[in-house]
């Protein structure tokens, strides 16, 4: 029997490529690391949908409750529609049904990639956007009211039961970040409570929640001059936590402060499961091509073996997390890589060697 069983589901386009890397590195880390991870692939996607007229496969969305963790790749190719125009994406039917209210986007800038800012600081950006993934205004998904041609509605929601958990696990995530020498033990809350009674609300429960995390600073800042900020001094923020939908634009827009989406990981974790993917898509532009950087999956990978570790309790497999963490550093420290998407000209398998020789 293995130690621990996980739901793959690599999807479409590039998402197919840069699991094939996660997997390799995977095996890699079993042997090292001396635990064995059982892995079931599911079929599933824009693909997928457009041959069968279903987004996946029966029995694949019970293996990914039953699982100890999802992996997924990408899900979605722009010309595949429901019949109500949106995109195939069960990764968002999963995220409300397990109830993964906490999106975790880490932007880091690796060494010997291209500066986006001038400012020499912003080599030192490692912080995380924590976006709320179930409610806010994305609550209105499917829901929105047009009235009489004249007047569009998507409601905003924001419930206490959520915005605590959100809280508690930004504060723990400062706390275990300080605890591993990153970050800088901080937690600003990232809202409009200027504006909109919805962002008081939000407001209010973050500083109760602050108060039960004495150990932690806690600070705040409106939306908009997060963005500013974002933008002239990333290097000062560490976990910045919001609503569904600021999260969806700040966390891209960190995404770019550190080279693109490739270099985007994101863990959509709840109280009992959690998935990890990606945040780029299935970019069928560069699909097939070989040259998919797989950085964003592998440290999403490195998320799901520290998930996993952490809440077993077992040791190993936080280690093998930690390791597979700084292996991607090390290989960006290496100066032998340098993934397309960043104007160099490593593939990925280049990036996915990297990382293996990084392990040692
Ligand atoms: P979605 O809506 O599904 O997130 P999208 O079309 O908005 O998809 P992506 O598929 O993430 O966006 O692609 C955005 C751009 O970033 C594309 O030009 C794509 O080639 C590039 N890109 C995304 N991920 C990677 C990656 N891992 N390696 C290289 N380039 C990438």
């Amino acid at each position: 029997m293995a130690d621990y069983n996980i739901a793959v589901f690599a999807g479409d386009g590039i998402g197919i490529e840069v699991m094939a890397s996660a997997l390799t590195v995977l095996e890699a880390l079993e042997a090292r690391f001396g635990v064995s991870i059982a892995k079931q692939s599911w079929d599933g996607g824009a693909a997928y949908y457009r041959e069968t007229g279903r987004d996946l496969p029966d029995g694949a969305f019970k293996a990914a409750r039953d699982a100890d963790a999802i992996l997924f790749g990408a899900m979605g190719l722009p010309d595949v529609r429901l019949p109500d125009g949106t995109e195939v994406a069960p990764h968002l039917d999963m995220r409300r049904e397990f109830r993964l209210f906490a999106g975790v986007r880490p932007a880091r800038k690796y060494p010997n990639t291209p500066p986006l800012l001038a400012d020499p600081r912003a080599e030192a950006v490692d912080l995380i956007v924590l976006r709320e993934s179930t409610e806010g205004l994305f609550a209105s998904r499917g829901r929105g009211t047009v009235e009489g041609g004249r007047v569009a509605r998507d409601t905003m929601e924001i419930t206490r039961e959520a915005s605590q958990d959100l809280f508690d696990f930004a504060f723990n995530l400062a706390r275990r970040r300080a605890d591993k020498g990153r970050g800088q033990r901080k937690v600003t809350c990232v809202d409009k409570s200027n504006v909109f009674v919805s962002m008081a609300f939000f407001r209010s429960i973050f500083d109760e929640r602050a108060a039960a995390h004495a150990d932690v600073t806690a600070g705040h800042a409106y939306v908009d001059a997060a963005a500013l900020d974002l933008v002239r001094k990333p290097w000062t923020a560490d976990v910045l936590v919001m609503e569904n939908m600021f999260g969806d634009i700040l966390s891209d827009l960190c995404g770019g402060l550190v080279g693109g989406m490739g270099m985007a990981p994101c863990a959509e974790i709840g109280l009992e499961r959690a998935l990890f993917q990606p945040a780029h898509g299935s970019a069928p532009d560069i699909a097939g091509k070989g040259i998919a950087n797989p950085t964003a999956m592998l440290v999403s990978t490195a998320m799901m073996l520290d998930w996993l570790g952490e809440k077993a309790g077992d040791r190993r497999m936080v280690e093998a997390g930690d390791a597979l963490d700084r292996a991607v550093w090390d290989a960006y420290a290496s100066g032998t890589i340098l993934p397309v998407e960043l104007g160099g000209e490593s593939t990925n398998a280049d990036v996915t060697r990297a990382v293996l020789a990084a392990l040692g």
